[in-house]
């Protein structure tokens, strides 16, 4: 048996699919192997006529829907009459308000064969709720499975996975595609930062899934408790659910002495599990057998080509019991579509920059929090937090930055912290192109979120 295909259940190794896998990875020995051959070399011809198939099939599907049933009635298309891909485009697009207001509506299937829901953090607003099959959840494992297994998780890895395990679909997601993969699962759940270093000492955890902001955090409880994570098995790192830059990244493996590897999805379609990095870490590719991806100019709504940023939308290719269609996320990114040294022909997007609805918009300038955080990141001086406040004084809008500094930094002379004070505010002012007020405070004093963290406090409304 060949290293890598073993212990997948039910992988028959198969010479039609080696043949197809061989000139992809050149020297098959030392090359990535995959958690779903079939799928995963496809070409990209392949992949587009398998997108066009599963489209129709999903349009005929999401007819059964009332919502659907009185959204398509208005368009012309009927599913059989797709006959390309880009054609999606003359259906109209799902939006969040759609899911709020019509939830139950988008159901194509009858009560009693939904096995489970989840509720997306409600980070803008009030929460949506998504429904799955029996067939939902296992697909949504796979494809979790061949996420993690893509980075080079393979069966009896230890795997902690620090996020909530309720609503939120980054908890129970994870935690079924690990058991999937055949990895020992420790179900750690959010917080609680003394056990989760316990966990991973007694258990020597080889694999975590840790929201970022939050794995810089533990490194002061870590250091509280004198356990050196470098020290520990730990080696691959799934980081998501927020925005987070590379230096962040950076960060957050050199402290732990492991990989990180750049994990996206969101509830609406099924949670985590949409796009993930592969070992080169040149993106991360969309699972296209299960969602289409487009990318849209949010403000006019054309298609976008590769390389430019704009809103992710995303179809459901594959869901049974809530088929989404043009899904408009509010998440910022653009694509690529040239082929990745790794064989696999999905499309990667890159790091998302922000959501439509976490821009700052202040004297006129647009912000978003992920450009305050390349900034700080990327200082030395800065320890693990940070955050922006935005008041009002005299109808003038005023952005403070609370920066963390290091213990050893803010031991310095009044000079020496004057100076820093000015080095960051300069470098703000370079990024942003407006002067925000920068205060230093001392290391682990801004609060912490043990999910998505809150960077920006907006105050303008209580002037
Ligand atoms: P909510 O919209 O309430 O936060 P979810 O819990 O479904 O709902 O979170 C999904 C959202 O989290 C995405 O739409 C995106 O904004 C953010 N997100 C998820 N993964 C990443 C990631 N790797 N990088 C940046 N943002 C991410
Ligand atoms: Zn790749």
């Amino acid at each position: 048996m060949l290293p890598g295909f073993a212990g997948k259940p039910g992988t028959a190794l198969q010479a039609g699919c080696l043949g197809a896998v061989a000139p992809i990875l050149g020297h098959l020995w030392e090359k990535p192997v995959y958690w779903n051959p079939e799928i995963e070399t496809l070409s990209a011809e392949q992949l587009r006529q398998l997108q066009l198939e599963r489209l129709r099939a999903t349009l005929a599907r999401a007819l059964a829907s009332p919502f659907y049933r009185e959204r398509l009635a208005a368009s012309d298309l009927r599913p059989g009459d797709l006959t390309s891909l880009e054609e999606v485009r003359r259906l109209p697009f799902t939006t969040k308000e759609d899911l709020r207001a019509r939830g139950p509506d988008f159901l194509t299937v009858p009560r009693d064969l939904l096995v489970r829901l989840h509720a997306s953090s409600g980070t803008t607003g009030q929460a949506t709720v998504v429904y799955y099959t029996r067939t939902d959840i296992e697909a949504w494992a796979e494809l979790v499975a061949r996420s993690m297994y893509m980075t080079g998780v393979r069966p009896g890895d230890v795997f902690q996975n620090m996020m909530g395990y309720g609503l939120f679909t980054g908890g129970l997601g994870f935690h079924y595609g690990g058991e999937r993969l055949g990895c020992l699962t420790i179900p750690a759940g959010a917080g609680n930062s003394r056990r989760q270093v316990q966990l991973m000492v007694q258990f020597q955890t080889t694999v975590l899934h840790i929201i970022p902001s939050y794995a810089l955090y533990l490194l002061n409880v870590f250091a509280e408790m004198g356990v050196d994570p470098r020290e520990l098995p730990v080696r691959i790192a799934f980081i998501g659910a927020e925005p987070h830059s590379e230096d962040m990244r950076r960060r957050i493996e050199t402290a732990y002495g492991l990989k990180a590897y750049n994990s996206y999805g969101l509830s609406e379609m099924n949670g985590p599990g949409v796009a993930f990095e592969c070992p080169e870490q040149n993106g991360m590719h969309v699972w296209e057998d299960a969602y289409l991806l487009e990318v849209v100019d949010p403000q006019t709504l054309e298609t976008l080509p590769p390389g430019v940023v704009g809103e992710l939308v995303f179809t459901n290719l594959t869901r049974e019991g809530m088929p989404l269609i043009r899904y408009r996320t509010r998440d910022l990114a653009s694509y690529e579509d040239a082929p990745c040294p790794c064989g696999r022909a999905m499309r990667r997007i890159s790091r998302i920059q922000g959501r439509t609805d976490d821009m700052i918009i202040i004297k006129g300038v647009n912000i978003f929090p992920l450009q305050i955080e390349k900034v700080l990141m990327s200082l030395p001086e800065v320890h693990t937090n940070y955050l922006v406040e935005l008041s009002r004084h005299n109808y003038n809008d005023i952005m403070t930055v609370k920066v963390e500094v290091k213990e050893s930094f803010f031991k310095e002379d009044l000079r020496y912290l004057t100076n820093l004070r000015k080095r960051i505010t300069e470098a703000l002012k370079s990024e942003l192109l407006i002067t925000p007020v920068v205060e230093l405070v001392e290391p682990n004093t801004l609060p912490v979120s043990e999910g998505k963290a809150l960077r920006i406090l907006d105050r303008r409304h209580e002037a």
